[in-house]
């Protein structure tokens, strides 16, 4: 539980694919900041609104323990988090406000080229390379698959040509990675794209009306992007 403040904290990426966007997006929402020496915290001007500027990994905790009150972060960080904290028997600390229409990509299943593909039934058995373990076992879960996740944390596409792995389990835009790896997609385990992330449990002090005002400002954003 977080202690009753009376400024929204929210937490988005210092820098990476999501960084800018989510600036923007927030900027469109007539917020604005004083640029900060340490530029990690950046105090809200137009509103008692605050950023901190993170790695996107540290997004969902942030949310979990208080610190941040929303996070601006991909769905596949989310869910991995989640679903790493369903496993060992933790409640849910935080839940998907809105989809925000940028960061778009899958998180997929890719086998060397050179293999026919038949369906998941095909994977009894075989390593799978990913940065997402957590998503990837309760997939194989719900097909009733028993495979060897195999968890790294970077560099996931030359698992298979290094023989750490038979096919992977990847973050997938254009599909240019993959092609380069001589790899090809196969199975979509998630639809991902950046989310406003919030706690569980709503505000029950000034964040409250703070954050139904940024959501209501957020709306009339989002539908004009459209
Ligand atoms: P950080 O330093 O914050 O940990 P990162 O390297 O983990 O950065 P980025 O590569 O900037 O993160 O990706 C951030 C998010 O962008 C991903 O979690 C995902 O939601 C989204 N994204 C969109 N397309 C891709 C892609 N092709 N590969 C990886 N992530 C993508
Ligand atoms: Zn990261």
């Amino acid at each position: 539980g977080s202690a009753s403040r009376d400024r929204l904290r929210i937490a988005i990426q210092k820098s990476g694919r999501l960084a800018e966007p989510a600036r923007s997006l927030l900027a469109a929402c007539g917020l604005s900041w004083r640029e900060s020496r340490d530029r990690l915290f950046c105090y809200g001007e137009s509103l008692p609104v605050d950023l901190l500027l993170v790695r996107d990994d540290d997004i969902p905790g942030l949310i979990a323990d208080g610190v941040c009150d929303l996070g601006i972060v991909g769905r596949n960080e989310l869910d991995e988090q989640a679903a790493g904290r369903a496993r060992i028997g933790l409640a849910p600390a935080y839940r998907e406000l809105r989809g925000l229409g940028f960061g778009q990509c899958r998180l997929m299943l890719a086998v060397p080229e050179d293999w026919d593909w038949q369906g998941p039934r095909q994977l009894q058995g075989l390593r799978i390379a990913t940065s997402y373990p957590a998503i990837l076992a309760a997939w194989l879960e719900r097909q009733g698959i028993q495979a060897q996740v195999v968890e790294l944390s970077g560099s996931v596409e030359i698992a298979p040509r290094l023989g750490t792995a038979d096919l992977i389990c990847d973050l997938v835009s254009s599909g240019a990675t993959l092609r380069a790896n001589q790899l090809k997609p196969v199975e979509t385990l998630l639809e991902s794209e950046a989310v406003l992330a919030g706690p569980a449990q709503g505000f029950d002090d000034a964040r409250a009306g703070l954050a139904q005002m940024l959501l209501r400002r957020m709306d009339g954003v989002l539908q004009l992007k459209d």
